[in-house]
């Protein structure tokens, strides 16, 4: 293909290709879609992926995602600063501030312990986690990871590091669909499973 198509074309087809979930298909697709359209469509993508990496930095406390650190979050003096909500990704942060039923703290892990992916502890923000117990004036760690396997074995493990700082420990409550990603869950579905946490 490199012989007869441009190179540029070759080389966002391979960038595409890498992202997860697009295989050379969609790759192809999404690359000869943006050469039909206007140049300003290409132009904006092509703004929005370089200011992502210049201007997204981590929050230093609570690892989201942010473009000052520490981030609107930590920085607010209104929320409560005993209550320390520990989620898998930036996104599901997002989910659970949906339902405005949390006033407390985050912590993003950036991922959750899977062996088979080779996802260990030191791959994740937990040592930060157990500093902050440490350190802030912590009473509960809510452990919203996801339902699925590698969540409820990630809040396991969470629980036992956090156990030692006697702080209250809870789980989302059951009712979330198992399996499923916390991301994805309805504001209603993820309220009550806030409002239903239970110890741990
Ligand atoms: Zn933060």
């Amino acid at each position: 293909m490199a012989t007869v198509t441009p190179e540029p074309v070759t080389r966002l087809i391979e960038a595409f290709s890498q992202l997860p979930g697009i295989g050379p298909k969609t790759a192809s697709r999404l690359t000869f879609y943006l050469l039909r359209r206007p140049p300003e469509q290409a132009e904006a993508l092509a703004t929005a992926l370089h200011e992502l990496k210049q201007k997204v930095v981590f929050c230093r406390s609570c690892f989201n995602i942010t473009e000052s650190s520490p981030c609107g979050v930590c920085r607010d003096e209104g929320r409560d600063r005993t209550t320390i909500c520990v989620v898998e990704e930036p996104l599901d942060v997002l989910a659970i501030e949906r339902t405005g039923e949390y006033h407390g703290l985050y912590h993003v892990l950036h991922g959750a312990l899977s062996p088979v992916e080779g996802i260990g502890p030191d791959e994740l923000r937990i040592n930060e986690l157990a500093a902050r117990v440490k350190a802030e004036p912590v009473r509960e760690v809510l452990l919203a990871t996801n339902p699925n396997l590698e969540g409820e074995a990630t809040a396991m493990y969470l629980a036992r590091i956090l156990q030692p700082f006697g702080v209250r420990i809870t789980r989302l409550a059951r009712g979330l669909p198992v399996g499923g990603d916390l991301e994805y869950a309805d504001a209603i579905t993820l309220s009550r499973a806030l409002q239903g946490r239970q110890e741990m």
